[in-house]
């Protein structure tokens, strides 16, 4: 089978290689490698959230609305017996309303986003990628975070201990995650890195979301995986809770892997309250009314909550060390690229 991309993007560019056949592709040594050691961070997921009293719900993949923060993508839409549906974009809306049955939970989603085309080349987009997505009813911050790390420093232990060839197959030296392990991970706050990249040359917007050049400059300046807090407003979804004491600020964060491996997460403590959340969609231009199942669960009310999403692939990426995300799925998509 050949896999074609749009003449707009240039996919032969160094670190951006197009994914072969799915028969040569499934067969690598490399790729069977890569998602062994997936498999062990899944594994490990589930063992530590479970562990730690977070219940698994299986994810719908279509629903009336979707997330609508994600930068740049569009949404995909369905016909659903005449009435117009998305395939999910993330899990957030689906993940707040399931503190109605249980106070912590869980799932491992698929996520379908059509990113630009710019982005086929970063080699950290796909169409169609994976999060562990984690919600905590009353957590704060602080809270949210110290799972997170938790979490990250427990599957990267798991797959250190139990895949020592494949690690040694994919030449991807565990002494990288010594660090790691042992030290906590540092916090840094959204203005302070836009001051570093300032400083570095890259002219990043105070306003907005770190872009992708120069998440990867920071990244890269890293040598241990570290948060980025308090976001602009503007830069996120609505549902991201703005700081009370600080308006304009989120109480909210990002993981960013070191070695140039970029963002891994982003989570935040949640608006709960129903005037704050319409006025916030009102805000990104939105109307209130596209988001009816949703806001009629916020106005009886659900916990005030915490969470974050994890990108499977991102994470696989960065522990197996390898040069491009797709190459941590079995049947990769690509932007752009027209593939199974
Ligand atoms: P977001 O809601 O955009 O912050 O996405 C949550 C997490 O999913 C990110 O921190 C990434 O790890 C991952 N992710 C987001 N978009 C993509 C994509 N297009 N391809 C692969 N992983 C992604
Ligand atoms: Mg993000």
């Amino acid at each position: 089978m050949t896999l074609t991309a749009p003449e707009a993007v240039d996919v032969s560019e160094p670190g951006s290689p197009l994914p072969g056949d799915p028969r040569a592709h499934l067969t690598s040594p490399v790729t069977r490698a890569a998602l062994r050691i997936q498999q062990g961070l899944l594994a490990g997921a589930r063992e530590y959230l479970t562990g730690h009293g977070f219940h698994e719900m299986l994810p719908p993949i279509i629903g009336p609305v979707t997330d609508p923060g994600a930068r740049g993508a569009k949404q995909v839409d369905l016909d659903y017996y005449g009435h117009r549906y998305k395939l999910m974009t993330s899990a957030i809306l689906y993940k707040q309303a399931s503190l109605l049955a249980f106070d912590k939970i869980f799932c491992i989603a698929a996520n379908v986003r059509l990113e630009p085309l710019e982005t086929t080349n970063t080699s950290r987009h796909l169409a169609e990628f994976h999060q562990i997505d984690v919600e905590a009813a009353g957590a704060t911050r602080e809270e949210i975070t110290a799972v997170v790390e938790g979490l990250v420093k427990h599957m990267v232990a798991r797959v250190v201990e139990r895949f020592p060839n494949e690690f040694e197959q994919l030449g991807r030296d565990t002494a990288a995650f010594t660090a790691l392990l042992a030290e906590s991970f540092e916090r840094r706050t959204h203005s302070g890195t836009v001051a570093d990249l300032r400083e570095l040359g890259h002219p990043q917007s105070p306003d907005a979301e770190i872009d992708w050049e120069g998440e990867a400059l920071i990244s890269r300046h890293a040598a241990q995986p570290f948060f980025i807090v308090d976001y602009p407003k503007g830069s996120r979804g609505f549902y991201d809770k703005e700081n009370p004491a600080e308006p304009g600020t989120l109480r909210n964060f990002d993981l960013i892997a070191p070695e140039g491996y970029g963002e891994l997460c982003s989570g935040s403590e949640r608006e709960a309250d129903y005037g704050r959340i319409v006025a916030r969609i009102r805000e990104t231009g939105e109307n209130p009314a596209k988001y009816g199942w949703y806001l009629a669960l916020m106005r009886e009310g659900v916990p005030a909550s915490a969470g974050f999403g994890i990108g499977v692939e991102r994470l696989t990426r960065y522990v197996t060390g390898l040069e491009a995300a797709w190459q941590t799925n079995a049947f990769p998509k690509l932007p752009g690229v027209v593939s199974p």
